[in-house]
């Protein structure tokens, strides 16, 4: 384990938290006084550096900018009723952090990088841990290639950076979700379960496809037939039907991401006696559920947005609508993780990382 004497720390002269409006946080606008930066070089994780947040300046040779080793993540850091500032399963996301790593050829980041080089920094901004209710500190924690030089192999050369960003609460409508039929996001074999830039590059024409007909996300579906349900933008998705049931889609493709907040959200849901199957889903069988009168509730589980209500679901010509204002399960669910990350239910799973 590192400790504290073995980041160089430079922190700013002047901070600019003064001339952050806490009263309007939109997502991902606004980073705090300082960032984390280490270099691998010679086969070896280099000097960890905590600096004022800053530009890089690079070559346009750049390795990740042609052919995309590129990785990150999404944790959250809050602050409890009680003042008491902790990052949620940071475990979770450096596992998974590393696979995406090992699947784009890149580097291994060691626990004392990323886990005590996350906690030092996140103390060191602490006071930019909003205290209110909804309201978090993002932390991004990325790595690309550095080399400078073309030719397509993997970089010799890569940068670790953790940024942050206080956010406010997410104030989204019920989402309008459409199933995408031609377009495909990830295939058996291929990198849909490692969060790396190019997954995101890819998602965008056909989500602005969807947005033109008035739809927020799209639905991905596998690529062969288009009918086995995958996730949505960057939130798994979870159906609750009559027999107080909830089903998501299986991991075991490799297809889709396996998500911090659906690992919450499964574990929750089974506490609450609500049986989870985990398993492949076809849309025929959701339409069946919704005309007969079985599908209660459809929600999307991200960090970002924790729960997200979905109020239309459209494949083909049939349009499922929803009403969440009357469901019992998401916002019960939504309800118990607010409690613990408040600290007025126990955490009894260790999920909450104190700073
Ligand atoms: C990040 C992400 C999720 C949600 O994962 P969490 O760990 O719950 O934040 C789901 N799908 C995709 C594609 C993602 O990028």
């Amino acid at each position: 384990m590192i400790d504290t004497q073995d980041i160089q720390i430079t922190k700013v002269k002047r901070s600019k938290i003064d001339e952050t409006d806490f009263g309007n946080l939109p997502f991902g606008k606004h980073f705090t006084d300082h960032m984390l930066e280490v270099d691998f070089i010679g086969g070896t994780w280099r000097q960890i550096s905590i600096k004022p947040y800053q530009p890089f300046m690079f070559d346009p040779s750049l390795a990740a900018l042609h052919y995309g080793q590129a990785i990150f993540e999404g944790i959250k850091a809050y602050k409890s009723q009680a003042g008491n500032a902790f990052i949620f399963r940071p475990y979770d996301n450096f596992k998974r952090f590393n696979l995406s790593a090992a699947r784009m050829e890149m580097p291994i980041v060691p626990e004392d990088i990323f886990i005590e080089g996350m906690r030092v920094l996140v103390a060191i901004d602490k006071d930019w841990i909003p205290a209110r209710e909804d309201y978090s500190l993002y932390i991004r924690p990325l790595m690309f290639a550095t080399d400078t030089a073309i030719g397509v192999r993997p970089s010799d050369t890569y940068k670790f950076v953790i940024i942050l960003s206080p956010t406010g609460p997410y104030y989204a409508h019920p989402m309008k979700i459409y199933v995408e039929e031609k377009y495909s996001r990830a295939a058996p074999g291929g990198i849909g379960f490692a969060k790396n830039a190019g997954n995101y590059g890819g998602s965008m024409y056909p989500t602005s496809i969807a947005r033109r007909r008035g739809y927020d996300q799209v639905l991905w579906t596998d690529c062969a037939e288009h009918k086995w349900l995958q996730e949505v933008g960057t939130m798994n998705i979870f159906f609750i039907t009559a027999e107080n049931k909830a089903i998501t889609p299986s991991l075991d493709e490799g297809t889709i991401l396996d998500g911090v907040t659906r690992s919450t959200v499964i574990t929750l849901l089974s506490e609450m006696g609500v049986m989870v199957e985990q398993r492949k889903i076809n849309i025929e069988e959701i339409i069946d559920y919704y005309s007969r009168g079985q599908l209660q509730e459809v929600f999307g589980t991200g960090t970002a947005a924790t729960i997200s209500p979905v109020q239309e679901l459209k494949y083909r010509e049939t349009v499922m609508t929803f009403d969440p204002q009357f469901w019992k399960t998401a916002p019960r669910v939504k309800k118990i993780l607010a409690e613990i990350r408040q600290g007025k239910r126990e955490d009894s799973h260790g999920w909450l990382f104190p700073i």
